[in-house]
């Protein structure tokens, strides 16, 4: 997610937009869409697929605006169709406005229940069209009230990018569950809010700093201000944008991706150790795990697989069928460096293990000798209800199976997940969301 606030009216923000979404397009592979603020007045893009699908072609020069907001999506709530594709746009008294969130709501129902009552018709399955309509309706004192207002009856995860009138506006929800970062542009240019520092770096523009849970920032010619939250809550930022969602080279609120990822590989080797010729990865997100593993083991690290590039994220995908297809010509095994070795692999988590068990055969069949499985976090034991795409809990492998019946189910020689207490040490403060392994939800989650 990502909004460009330029200062010179002349420069085309929408154009900034479309390259900050293809660096944030790790964060969502369904749908990608841009909203330009004209003086006021919207444009809505949007469609089915990667940014570059739904870009292709698309002249930015007739799309002017010195504002404009982006999203790429992937659904964990609502229908994947390109109607509940983001931004949400609305005309209302305030105005022009368009909206993109990322995260889930834990009221979707009761909300959608109460607006419906009240006489508002929806037009998409998204829990974010009820954010939408909460700020608009409530927004009669201004925009800024309006948003406390949503802000006071919404919960869950939400992570906001909203522009109206002059303005580009950013929300983070009181438990911080989901990152959102400012950033300068060159020249003074303007400002950028995104989803993660690699989109900074991606539009050469500067880190200035994160924006604080429940806190709203509001952009204009006026420059940057800040409204304080109103309500106070512990810090609870998902551990698991720090485990697998992330891209590697983002700061998410201080922490290095790439060092926290790292380290937890470091505390695996710590935890046991495992007789093996090569440790290596699951690509990408197990490769900084990897590394850890084999500068603490003293293992030499080497790549056993090879990822088509030109594939999406199987997690991401949201059918268990678009998943199991993806696999099998996702990642190819290098046999030369395999054949005859003992070897540990290492992923950033196990959700459902169905990838893991489709690599350990690659493996074996390139000749593998031994293949000792590590997951860099804990167990998976419990649904995420805040925007991360994980199963119902009956069908997390962890909640079906033993370790050691994953282990077999996988056809593993051994299998070591990182435990709680590694992962709290990694995490330090105790400032993160970890409930999908030890079931602490930050807040009450429907049953
Ligand atoms: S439940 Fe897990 S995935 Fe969901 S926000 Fe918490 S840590 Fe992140």
């Amino acid at each position: 997610m990502i909004g460009i606030y330029c200062s010179d009216e002349t420069h085309n923000a929408a154009h900034l937009v479309y390259y900050g979404l293809y660096a944030l397009q790790h964060r969502g592979q369904e749908s990608a869409g841009l909203a330009v603020n004209n003086h006021g007045a919207m444009e809505l893009r949007k469609g089915l697929g990667l940014a570059g699908e739904v870009f292709r072609g698309e002249d930015f020069s007739n799309l002017p605006g010195n504002i404009a907001i982006g999203h790429v999506r992937y659904s964990t709530a609502g229908d994947g169709s390109v109607r509940s594709a983001q931004p949400l746009a609305a005309n209302c008294r305030l105005g022009e406005i368009a909206l993109a969130h990322n995260g889930n709501l834990v009221n979707a129902d009761s909300l959608r229940e109460m607006l419906t009552d009240e006489g508002i018709v929806f037009h998409t399955t998204s829990d974010s069209e009820s954010i939408l309509n909460l700020i608009c309706q409530h927004g009669t004192r201004g925009i800024e009230a309006g948003i406390k207002n949503a802000m006071s009856l919404i919960k869950g995860a939400y992570v906001l990018v909203i522009t109206i009138g002059d303005k580009l506006i950013g929300v983070r929800d009181p438990y911080g569950l989901h990152p959102l970062c400012i950033g300068k542009l060159a020249n003074d240019l303007g400002y950028v809010l995104a989803s993660e520092t690699c989109a900074l770096e991606a539009l050469d523009a500067e880190f200035v700093r994160d924006v604080q849970p429940g806190e709203i920032v509001i952009i204009d010619k006026e420059g940057l201000k800040s409204v304080e939250p109103s309500r106070r809550c512990k810090k609870s930022l998902c551990v698991f944008e720090l485990v697998y969602f992330a891209r590697p080279d983002s700061i998410v609120d201080g922490v290095s991706v790439y060092e926290f990822r790292r380290r937890c590989g470091a505390m695996l080797a710590a935890q046991r150790n495992i007789e093996a010729d090569m440790v290596m990865a699951v690509p990408d997100s197990g490769v900084p795990a990897a590394i850890g593993y084999a500068e603490a083991s003293g293992i030499p690290y080497g790549e056993g697989l090879i990822k088509n590039k030109y594939m999406g994220r199987t997690f991401i995908l949201p059918l268990q069928e678009m998943r199991d297809d993806a696999v099998r010509i996702k990642l190819a095994t290098i046999r030369r460096n395999i054949e005859g070795k003992r070897l540990i692999l290492i992923d950033d988590s196990i959700v459902r293990g169905t990838t893991l068990k489709r690599i350990v055969g690659h493996l074996r069949d390139a000749g593998a000798k031994e293949i000792h499985v590590c997951a860099a976090s804990p167990e998976v034991k419990f649904s995420c209800y805040f925007g991360i795409d994980t199963p119902h809990r009956e069908k997390l492998i962890a909640v079906q199976k033993t370790p050691q019946e994953i282990c077999e189910y996988m056809g593993a020689d051994s299998l070591t997940y990182l435990s709680e207490e590694s992962l709290r040490q990694v995490c330090g403060q105790d400032l993160y969301c970890k409930a999908c392994f030890d079931g602490n939800y930050p807040m009450e989650v429907p049953v």
